[in-house]
């Protein structure tokens, strides 16, 4: 651990580990047990990474891009050897279920494999410049540059995929880093930057600092040292940031209240346990999370059951088991906010098909009908295990249902009929649309993000490499 050990992790800035005066506890989310302590970075060092950031860029940029290529694959082959240390630490501190925690593990590794691949393909155009009278006899090319130091801010839920959708690109673009992770689950982001150093990243390309957001991450996004700011979190957040950022490069990847359409020629047999997954797999605290399910009338009745009966099966405990499904949600703050939510739609007439029982931080996985799209658990993102099934009889009307939210990130048709499928790909209005699945998938080289409240710009290993450069034109009279 170079120097770290568990119980006491450090900031890691201008490739030194540091302490501070001041430190926070990270729990596991189950047990309530201090997993470790971290320092908080003050206003001091937030400056000294950025300058550390800025100082390795000019360096750093001109790296080959086959060395580049080369810390990104030894970093992934680390990642892949130390995967069930790490699922652990991710079980523990985000309460993530162990399955779940080793899936996360194996799409980091895919998702920095895919930046180290990257990282030799980053290239640019010739342009015709004779095309105009005025480009005659000139020469016309252009390149794509990193843009600098990139800022990048994440949620707790993916506490490592989400971090390594940043890195992983940035450093294959020739980008340098601060990076501040969920204060929630700060740790398998320093066990990352630890596996970079190891990896022989250059000292300050990759900074990671923890504290609170609203200090130390908007300290970040208004320094004007800064060139881009990465986010994925929830969108009044991302919101304050973009007011803060000013005249930079952004990328916001925030919130959604997904819906999923049944439509009558659905196989069931495959709907329903991948729409269970969809609605439960992390308690429900995925930005893809399947919130609001359309099922025609013709299938509704049958649907449901198996939905329900399904629902009910899931094993409800402590993360770490193997055969867990459902852990505790980030905070119990959350659990009762998300409770409250259900209690209140069940007073406005909602039906309670299973769950809405609360244990502390574990929220049953909770199935309603009967709501009504101005209910909270319909029209706001739920970010908890909880999703409402509503009746339709017109495929048109499903459609305009789903589409009818403020949010416009990933959505999913079940059906077989293409007519229908193009007909719900051209009307709804979101960064993605599944058909013959629920609004969960996401593999991490295609594009993904949102439309609306869910945000600006798209990640996915190729598309946050454009979002990490910027275009130089050159012209040659010779
Ligand atoms: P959050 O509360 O918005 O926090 C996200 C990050 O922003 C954390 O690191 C947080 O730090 C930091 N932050 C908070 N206030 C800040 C400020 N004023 N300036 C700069 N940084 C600030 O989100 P969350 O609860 O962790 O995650 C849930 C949300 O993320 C949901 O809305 C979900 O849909 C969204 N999400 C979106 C995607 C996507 O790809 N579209 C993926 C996953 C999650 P602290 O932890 O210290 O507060």
């Amino acid at each position: 651990m170079s120097g770290l050990e568990p119980s006491a992790y450090k900031l890691f800035i201008d490739g030194k580990w540091e302490g501070g005066s001041r430190v926070m506890t990270v729990i596991d989310k189950f047990t309530g047990e201090c997993v470790a302590t971290v320092p908080v970075a003050d206003g001091e060092a937030v400056d000294r990474a950025i300058a550390a950031a800025r100082a390795a860029f000019p360096s750093y940029s001109r790296l080959p891009a086959h060395k580049r290529h080369e810390i990104l694959q030894k970093a992934t082959q680390l990642f892949d050897a130390r995967k069930d240390v790490l699922a652990a630490l991710i079980a523990r501190e985000a309460g993530k279920p162990l399955k779940y925690a080793l899936a996360e593990l194996n799409r980091s590794v895919e998702t920095f494999r895919f930046s180290a691949e990257e990282a030799k393909r980053i290239h640019g155009e010739t342009v015709p410049l004779d095309a105009s009278v005025a480009g005659e006899g000139r020469i016309g090319f252009w390149v794509r540059v990193p843009v600098g130091v990139v800022a990048a801010i994440t949620p707790f839920n993916f506490p490592l995929n989400l971090v390594a959708h940043k890195i992983g690109p940035a450093l294959a673009a020739g980008c340098t880093v601060v990076l501040k992770p969920a204060s929630t689950t700060p740790l398998i982001a320093l066990r990352m930057a630890e596996i970079f150093e190891e990896a022989g990243l250059p000292p300050g390309v990759l900074n990671v600092v923890v504290g609170p957001g609203g200090v130390v991450g908007d300290r970040m996004v208004a320094d004007p040292r800064v060139s881009k700011v990465s986010f994925t979190g929830s969108p009044p957040v991302g919101e304050a940031i973009i007011r803060k950022a000013g005249l930079k490069k952004v990328t916001m990847e925030l919130g959604n209240n997904s819906g999923t359409i049944i439509e009558p020629d659905a196989d069931l047999d495959a709907a329903v346990p991948r729409c269970v997954v969809s609605a439960f797999a992390n308690s429900g605290q995925v930005c893809i999370s399947l919130q609001r399910l359309y099922v025609h009338r013709d299938v509704a009745v049958e649907f449901t059951r198996r939905f329900v009966e399904a629902t009910k099966a899931l094993k409800v405990g402590n993360p770490l088991d193997h055969d867990i499904d459902i852990g505790p949600m980030i905070e119990e703050g959350e659990a009762i906010r998300a409770e409250a939510w259900i209690r209140e739609a069940i007073d406005q007439g909602a039906t309670l098909l299973c769950g809405g029982k609360r244990e502390g931080r574990i929220l049953y996985p909770t199935v309603l009908a009967d709501v009504s799209p101005a209910m909270k658990v319909m029209c706001e993102e739920a970010f908890a295990p909880l999703v409402s099934i509503v009746i339709y009889d017109s495929f048109e009307e499903a459609v305009r249902l789903v589409d009818d939210s403020p949010f416009g990130l990933q959505a999913g048709i079940y059906t077989n009929d293409i007519k229908k499928a193009f007909y719900a790909i051209d009307r709804i209005d979101a960064g993605g649309v599944m058909i013959n699945d629920s609004s969960i998938f996401r593999v991490d080289h295609m594009p993904y993000g949102g439309n609306k409240l869910s945000g600006l710009g798209r990640e996915g290993v190729p598309f946050a490499v454009e979002e990490m450069t910027t275009i130089k034109m050159v012209m040659i009279k010779p």
